[in-house]
């Protein structure tokens, strides 16, 4: 199998290749020329196995130029009870007849992010010497705030790469803050940016397409590469979880092989509910994909009007890993439904230079037949933490929360009872004020650290480790940058 760049089909690069380089040349990124398919014999197969057998088996599929050594050297090393804080690394909890949620935090950051960025230094490494690289490979990251440790924790101190973060100053939660500021390792560089993600992020991507950068970095025997879900080492790791989950439900006897279930994806960047769609594609049995969006709800209007426009109002809210108005990844999705590169790159034109575009109905309806969308206020949001902590006794963060608010509103405007799975993308613990004061609880004047162990006794669950060690680390980075002045921060780091 190859991959393709989104806005030049002629671009054919192998699935190493994909992963070194990240982002083609062009701006486009890479996608499968061909989708996988994967019986329902084959799932059922799988629901016996554990986590670690299911996404060898996924991922085989599609990083077709791996080895079976090498893939199973970057799975087995990735998915251990070491790094992940349970046995079945991404467990399913149902809470009823219709609700289950799938617990993707259970990594090293207690954010989903850790599913695919515990697996992708082992990806590009792999990827690295397959290819032949003998360069260094600087992974540049913008991060609306749960990306950008997860990275951090995956790549420190892996040789042959380097990792730079850039986050947006006021938009990231306190503990995310310090998860990134106290980060461990000689290889890393960690800076904020003046503006909110979307300026990080263009930050970010302008560096990476500007050629001067480039040939600087390969005078020093360098090469950029990133820990995005632009990369699609990212990307093919997130399907595994969905195939996972669904076995996992017929394990439990909830879903017989071959009925039809939702899957609910709080989304930002498009990254984790776009896994779930080429899970569709491949075969699961998923009725509807359901999108959530907060309050920059750009996708819940694209998905209903098939116009995307980024010109509106920027929300911060209580859910940031979402504050997005550019979902990269939709890029991927409008490849897959059209199969047509220069109409791709011109909706992206189009999104450049007026901030929108609006696609073909066809293209809409073939979206909508796949997808529904809603979004939730933090005010919304809040009330669903209080709702499922009274029905459920179960505790879930406010990007978790986006989702079971949408979901519940899905389900009583259109009836659909099908079982769901809703995707949890963080530990509650991580955004302690805000679920807190959801609960009913007076949060004014605590630390964080108070706010860990106030959660604690409402919630009943246990402080994740890395948090609860927090308390004993010193800040190492406290650099401040104009989006201006990004470059010359990296090449400081580098020292170039
Ligand atoms: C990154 C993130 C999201 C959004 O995921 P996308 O793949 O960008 O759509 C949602 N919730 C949390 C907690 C996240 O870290």
């Amino acid at each position: 199998m190859n991959y393709n760049s989104t806005r030049d089909k002629k671009v054919c690069v192998s699935s190493a290749e994909a992963i070194v380089t990240g982002l083609s040349h062009e701006g486009g990124l890479f996608v499968p020329d061909d989708i996988p398919s994967v019986s329902m014999e084959e799932i059922k197969n799988m629901a016996g196995d554990g986590y670690v057998s299911r996404a060898k088996k996924i991922l085989s599929l599609f990083l077709t130029d791996f080895t079976k050594e090498e893939m199973e050297y970057c799975v087995e090393n990735a998915y251990t009870t070491e790094n992940f804080a349970s046995e079945d690394i991404a467990p399913v909890v149902t809470l009823d007849n219709q609700r289950n949620i799938l617990e993707l935090w259970h990594g090293p950051t207690c954010a989903f992010k850790d599913m695919a960025l515990q697996i992708l230094p082992y990806l590009l490494t792999t990827s690295m010497k397959k290819t032949g690289t003998d360069k260094d490979v600087v992974i540049l990251t913008a991060t609306s705030g749960d990306t950008g440790k997860a990275a951090l924790e995956g790549f420190k101190d892996v040789p042959g790469t380097k990792i730079a973060v850039f986050y947006p100053r006021d938009g990231v939660s306190k503990i995310q803050k310090l998860q990134m500021c106290t980060q461990s390792g000689e290889n890393v560089f960690v800076a904020s940016v003046k503006g909110n993600f979307d300026d990080a992020q263009n930050g970010v991507k302008k560096i990476f397409t500007d050629p001067e950068c480039a040939k600087k970095l390969e005078e020093n025997k360098m090469v950029f590469s990133s820990a995005n879900s632009i990369n699609w080492g990212r990307l093919a790791p997130q399907v595994v979880y969905y195939f996972s989950a669904y076995c996992d439900l017929i394990k439990k006897g909830e879903t017989k092989a071959g009925d039809e279930i939702n899957i609910c994806v709080p989304t930002g960047n498009f990254g984790n509910i776009l896994a779930a769609y080429l899970a569709k594609r491949m075969g699961l049995p998923i009725k509807k994909l359901i999108c959530a969006s907060n309050m920059n709800n750009v996708l819940t209007d694209f998905i209903e009007s098939g116009v995307y426009d980024k010109n509106r109002r920027f929300y911060t809210t209580i859910s940031p890993s979402m504050d997005i108005l550019i979902s990269s990844n939709l890029e991927r999705l409008l490849y897959l439904i059209s199969n047509d590169d220069s109409l791709v790159a011109s909706y992206m034109e189009s999104l450049r230079t007026d901030g929108k575009y609006a696609v073909s109905e066809k293209i809409k309806n073939e979206i909508q037949s796949s997808f529904a969308a809603g979004f939730a206020s933090d005010e919304d949001a809040k009330a669903a933490i209080r709702k499922y902590h009274d029905k459920y006794g179960y505790v879930m963060d406010t990007h978790t929360a986006v989702a079971a608010c949408v979901y519940d509103r899905y389900a009583d405007r259109t009836g659909d009872t099908a079982k769901t799975v809703i995707a949890s993308t963080a530990s509650p613990f991580k955004f302690n004020a805000a679920v807190l004061s959801a609960l009913g609880e007076d949060v004014l004047g605590k630390s964080e650290f108070e706010l860990l162990e106030m959660l604690r006794s409402a919630s009943g669950l246990e402080i994740p480790k890395s948090l609860a060690e927090l308390k004993e680390k010193s800040v190492r980075f406290d650099g401040v940058f104009d989006k201006s002045e990004m470059v010359d921060a990296i090449y400081g780091f580098l020292k170039i």
